[in-house]
């Protein structure tokens, strides 16, 4: 038992910490000084060598680039009749130059030193080794330091308490990262207010911060002018055909309507159901319902539809709710009267019922949990964030941090916010309205106390309505600002003037990092992926301005010319690795329409091309150096393909991981990198919006503590194939496609910042998931990607005592691949409670657990597994004795409970069991890790199911309470508890881990489920490795195809399936997810239970 510190922000160590203040990298390496950094070629003619050994054989010409010479100077060989023009000319003209940039360039994240956001108070209390104390507020030590440091992203108001008074507030406008000239009510031609004029002191602003004042109109987007409001009906709130999301109507002229230069449309990306209609108009401060407190809201669920995935997979309606605000009438935010005489406490609503979690077994509900419904009146609640984008860990927040030290549980937010939305509001308008003091995006949370003035509800400060917010696009009608769709949407996306663009809107860049060695050739990745983007290439997202480049790379390094005019694509090696250079910098990154064809004569030949390759080794470190070289002018996406541990030159490995000692060792060593090589280079990626994907095919281990750090510190992500085998392992190889398709296509947002702000009086102190923490509420995210999930911590800084609500906002500037800055804002309301009992009522157990799993990984990396084990287990302890001292009147004997927490216990448990932190059993450090990444960016709901798979019995599936989806009929089988006395040998089981899934066929299986479903004679027949359901014209095979087939319709990867029997070699892994059961290294769900209940009686 230790008590190590808590460390901050995604941190993993001192020297890998992400947060600024612990990042040695950051305040000192300026853009240029690093290695690699510089946009020209390093060529140093004295580091000349022998010549280099000639290219793989291949269709093209090859020109070898010797050092010992410039490079311009190199001819191709001799006899190339295939150039037709010289390589080393000018850009071409259709390539956006970096110099035609109005603005200045944003500098790179590095560059700044963010103020200290350390958190090493968070677990401080001696007295509890290793309890995790929860939200002790930090003292907000770095924050008044942010302001001194020449940094352009200083404290919030809100985190700097000595900022946080709305007077002083004009301070942090030059600061704020998204921030364009405070509001003016005159439209855009006004210059930028009065907060602007600091910019300049403090050097270059952020990415998607407003200019330097004096050029905020540099870059005009392509957009129709704005004009006064369109005659004719309001536009159809039916969310049609998605078209033209970007223009507003064409504006007509109307002598007599008030001018109202912005409009309104709904995106529709998806499938897009019709819009749910609003509910009708009601008041705000009348009755409240007699149902128990807190779940009158919670709508009930349609039937045979569960509820938690619903909000997943239906259409998300937010469409405008006809949320009337009276004016000049109480607001949300002065709603506190009423609200305040919401006590839980006088009725004891299910969340509180009490349960003795030694007595009752069956705790586990039929059907996936929905989130808790936050204690809200009706109209805000029906107004709030969807939880599946914006999400707490304790729907009621604490009026104080000692009350919440109390609770002894983790207060934190669980986001996902650039989700794929069915519906979402797009409003294209002049002038975004917003708090002058603190920045806010107007929301459905402000109040409203007149028709004029508005009151913020994170500052509290009473700004002034713009006249153009008086005219509401949806109803075309004027002076009913509070109908405006900002106000009745907590979710909703902007489309951004000029004001928040440093420099044109780059274009969409990708480039292609691939493996090309011995080892990669023997995976046969190289024609999965090759015939995947060709299969995708137009539908990747982008305009006309899209780029496209490829580098691949063993020992030496592989450019391939794609200038338009060429016959055929030209590979270019470079032998020097340890001085990269690119040899046509001009012709490496092509525009993707003009040049589409070369594109695809190298993505047909590239799988041949080193087919006979006897190169093992592999200089992933000079790829990566090379790539960003040939990203800096633009930023973009890397996408890297490896296959084995990198092994020379510069970020080279070893090999840490000694098989022998995995199950037996006490602890598990190398959980942090071997290196600082490549988050250094991520953070020279971050600083040029450059993203760095990482997908990992190998079979050994190639040290994902240190690779995954180019994806963790440049907002990328990981993708992990282990034992990865064009042959030998089908299962992958379907997974590997998929999830290429998905990842392709996705949507992409490029050069954007998230900023996470919240009500005066708390604030945010570590962040999750793969990001650069710039400064205390904000994240540089170079690139954006729809299945990316982040938390945050918080803590409350001061007594919230006046307030009867909080608000939470996050908003995601971006620019999107077609080129415009939109800014996505996802706003959460929340009830303040003054009780224990309520703050349990509210807690929502699988944020908790989410959020926990986050909080151990990083504890796993800077203390030890260990200690982040036993801080796990202290959480379930601490908050279960938490309950039963404060909240229980009537003390009983037994493991007591609330039924809102009686789940928690589990989860822990099945955490303790999940890859990332389980002991005892063979962990490949490699697959330990990835689950640790996983756990950290993964949504809630993806993650959840890795930490408790769900287990369903498939044999006997019916139509009864089957749900109809598409005229396709999905059966709704329970779900079971994961344990070995669920199994039957006479029957057929699902098991359902996230991101693969399991079918258990029992050795007396139904011999009519052999046949129909798997379409074998015998149990003895069931093929090794069968991952693919045969589709037969059966019933049965049709329910279980459909039931399959639906789980993984609602999650953006592909699960693949694999066929087990007791003879398989997963049956074991499959057995390892039975958490209730005990293990010889790990107790089971009873004996944990008492484990629990003796610690807490102590
Ligand atoms: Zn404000």
């Amino acid at each position: 038992m230790s008590t190590a510190g808590f460390n901050s922000q995604n941190g993993t160590g001192q020297a890998y910490a992400n947060g600024p203040s612990q990042n040695p990298v950051a305040p000192h390496q300026l853009p240029g000084i690093g290695y690699g950094s510089t946009p020209q070629p390093t060529y140093d003619p004295m580091q000349a060598k022998a010549a280099p050994p000639p290219g793989p054989p291949g269709p093209y010409p090859v020109c070898s680039y010797r050092p010992g010479a410039p490079f311009v100077s190199y001819p191709p060989p001799s006899g190339q009749s295939m150039l037709t023009r010289p390589m080393m000319g000018g850009p071409p003209s259709h390539t956006p130059p970096q110099s035609a940039s109005p603005g200045p360039r944003p500098p790179p994240a590095q560059a700044t030193p963010p103020p200290a956001v350390s958190s090493s108070s968070y677990y401080t209390n001696p007295q509890q080794a290793p309890a995790w104390q929860y939200n002790t507020a930090p003292p907000p030590t770095g924050a008044p330091t942010s302001i001194s440091t020449p940094p352009r992203g200083p404290a919030p108001p809100h985190v700097n308490p000595t900022a946080s008074s709305p007077g002083s507030s004009l301070s942090s406008t030059a600061y704020s990262p998204a921030a364009p000239p405070p509001h003016v009510s005159h439209g855009v031609t006004q210059p930028p207010g009065p907060g602007m004029h600091r910019t300049p002191l403090h050097g270059y602003p952020p990415p998607g911060s407003a200019p330097p004042s004096m050029a905020p109109h540099a870059y005009q987007p392509n957009r129709a002018p704005y004009g006064p409001p369109p005659t004719g009906p309001p536009p159809s709130m039916n969310p049609a055909p998605p078209m033209a999301h970007a223009t507003p109507p064409p504006p007509k002229a109307e002598g007599s309507g008030p001018q109202a230069p912005s409009s309104f449309n709904h995106v529709d990306s998806r499938m897009g159901g019709p819009p749910q209609p609003g509910p009708p108009g009601r008041h705000l401060g009348g009755h409240y319902p007699s149902l128990p407190l807190g779940y009158q809201n919670a709508a009930p669920p349609p039937a045979a539809m569960h509820p938690a995935i619903q909000a997943a997979t239906q259409p998300y309606t937010q469409a405008p709710q006809p949320y009337q605000q009276p004016l000049g009438g109480p607001g949300p935010a002065q709603l506190s009267p009423s609200l305040a005489a919401m006590s839980l406490q006088s009725s004891t609503p299910e969340a509180l019922r009490v349960v003795n979690l030694l007595q009752e077994r069956n705790l586990l509900p039929p059907i996936p949990i929905p989130p808790p419904t936050p204690c809200l009146q009706q109209d805000l609640q029906k107004i709030n964030c969807n939880p599946e984008v914006f999400r707490s860990t304790l729907t009621s927040i604490p009026q104080t941090q000692s009350l919440l030290n109390k609770a002894k549980m983790p207060l934190g937010l669980l986001l996902h916010p650039f989700k794929d939305l069915s519906q979402l509001p797009v409003v294209t308008s002049s002038t975004i309205v917003r708090c002058r003091s603190c920045r806010t995006y107007i929301n459905p949370f402000v109040s409203f106390l007149d028709q004029r003035r508005w009151k913020c509800n994170l500052c509290y400060r009473v700004n002034d309505v713009p006249e153009e917010f008086m005219y509401n696009p949806v109803s075309r009608s004027y002076g009913e600002p509070h109908k405006r769709p900002e106000v009745q949407n907590a979710t909703i996306e902007f489309i951004a003037p000029s004001e928040y663009m440093l420099r044109p809107p780059q274009p969409a860049v990708y480039l292609f990092i691939l493996d090309v060695s011995h080892n990669a050739v023997e995976t046969g990745y190289l024609s999965v992926f090759c015939q995947s983007l060709l299969d995708n290439i137009n539908a990747l997202p982008g305009d006309s301005r899209t780029k496209i480049g490829f580098v691949t790379f063993d020992s030496t390094i592989h450019f391939y010319n794609l200038q338009e005019g060429l016959s055929q694509p030209q590979m270019l090696i470079v032998s020097d690795i340890d001085d990269i250079f690119l040899p046509t910098p001009d012709s490496l990154l092509v525009n993707l329409n003009e040049c589409k064809e070369l594109v695809q004569d190298l993505l047909k030949s590239l799988p041949t091309l080193f087919q006979k390759t006897m190169e093992t080794q592999s200089a992933l470190g000079s790829a990566l150096q090379a790539a960003y070289k040939l990203l800096l002018p633009t930023g973009g996406r890397m996408s890297v393909f490896q296959t084995q541990l990198p092994n020379l030159g510069v970020g080279a490995l070893q090999s840490r991981e000694d098989p022998n000692q995995r199950a037996s060792a006490k602890d598990v060593q190398h959980l942090s990198p071997a290196t600082d090589f490549y988050k250094k280079l991520a953070l020279d990626c971050s600083g040029q919006q450059v993203a760095v994907d990482l997908f990992l095919l190998s079979s050994q281990y190639c040290d994902l503590a240190s690779l995954g750090c180019i994806s963790r510190y440049s907002a990328g992500s990981v993708y992990y194939y282990p034992s990865y085998h064009h042959q030998h392992n089908p299962a992958q190889v379907e997974c590997f496609q998929r999830d290429l398709k998905r990842y392709l296509t996705r949507k992409i947002g490029f050069e954007a910042v998230m900023r996470i702000r919240c009500s005066k009086g708390m604030s945010i102190h570590t962040f999750h998931g793969n990001f650069f923490v710039r400064s205390t509420d904000l994240l540089s995210l170079p690139n954006v990607n729809p299945d990316a999930g982040f938390a945050v911590q918080m803590s409350i800084e001061e007594n919230l005592d006046d307030m009867q609500i909080v608000s939470f906002q996050a908003a995601l500037l971006y620019t999107s691949s077609k080129g415009e800055r939109r800014i996505r804002v996802h706003t959460l309301c929340l009830p303040v409670v003054n009780s224990l009992s309520d703050i349990f009522a509210g807690a929502d157990v699988q944020a908790i657990t989410g959020l926990l799993a986050c909080m151990a990984v990083d504890r796993s990396a800077t203390a030890s597994l260990s200690d982040a084990r036993d801080a796990m287990t202290n959480a379930a302890i601490d908050s279960l004795a938490s309950y039963r001292q404060s909240v229980l009147s009537i003390q009983q004997p037994g493991l007591l409970a609330p039924a809102c927490l009686r789940l928690f216990p589990l989860f822990i448990l099945a955490l303790l069991k999940q890859k990332a932190f389980r002991t005892g059993t063979s962990t490949r450090l490699d697959d330990r890790l990835f689950a640790m990444c996983q756990l950290k960016y993964q949504p809630l709901v993806y993650s959840m199911l890795m930490i408790h798979p769900a287990l369903y019995r498939v044999d006997d599936l019916s139509d009864e309470g089957a749900l109809n989806i598409n005229e396709r009929t999905v059966p709704q089988p329970r779900v079971l508890q994961l344990s070995v006395e669920k199994l039957s040998r006479e029957a057929a089981f699902l098991m359902d881990a996230g991101t693969v899934m399991y079918l258990w066929v029992g050795r007396s299986c139904q011999p009519a489920f052999l046949t129909q479903v798997l379409g074998v004679s015998s149990y003895a027949a069931v093929p090794d490795n069968l991952h693919l359901l045969p589709e037969l014209d059966t019933a049965e095979s049709q329910r279980t195809r459909a039931f399959i087939g639906w789980l993984r319709d609602q999650r953006p990867f592909f699960p693949p399936l694999h066929v087990i029997r007791d003879e398989s070699q997963l049956k074991p892994t499959f057995m390892q997810n039975m958490i209730e059961d005990r293990t010889e290294s790990a107790l089971s769900y009873y004996e944990f239970l008492l484990h629990l209940q003796q610690q807490i009686s102590k």
